[in-house]
Parts: structure tokens; sequence; C-alpha cells
């Protein structure tokens, strides 16, 4: 099981970041964010998963 972002996909709100920290950083100098843990089973992935409004974080 990996996290994974859509980078297609991601409009770079920064919610999952705000979310869960943890796991999600933004990229810098870019409008999207990354996963830093893909392998984090922190409860707050699937806040941020159930919170992006473009759904590009699935696992
Ligand atoms: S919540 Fe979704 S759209 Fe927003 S930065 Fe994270 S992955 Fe991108």
């Amino acid at each position: 099981m990996s996290i994974v972002i859509d980078h297609e996909e991601c409009i770079g709100c920064e919610t999952c970041v705000e979310l869960c920290p943890e796991v999600f950083s933004m990229i810098p100098e870019e409008e999207k964010a990354m996963v830093t843990a893909p392998d984090s089973t922190a409860e707050c992935v699937q806040d941020a998963i159930d919170a992006c409004p473009v759904t590009a974080i699935s696992r």
C-alpha cells in the first residue's frame, strides 16, 4: 500500500499538508503537493484523502 498524489489533478490547495504534515508537503517552487511518507498508516491520511477537493490522493 502506497500513498500517491496524481500530480495532474493536484491544484496545490495545501489542504493535505495542513491536515497531515507528516505525510504531505508542498513541492518547492511548484503548486503541487508530494508524499514524503508513502508507507504511512497515520489516520490523518484518510482525512486528507477525504478532504482533497480534486480527489488526487489515493492509496
Ligand atoms: S489536498 Fe489534493 S489538491 Fe490540495 S494540495 Fe493536497 S493533493 Fe493537491
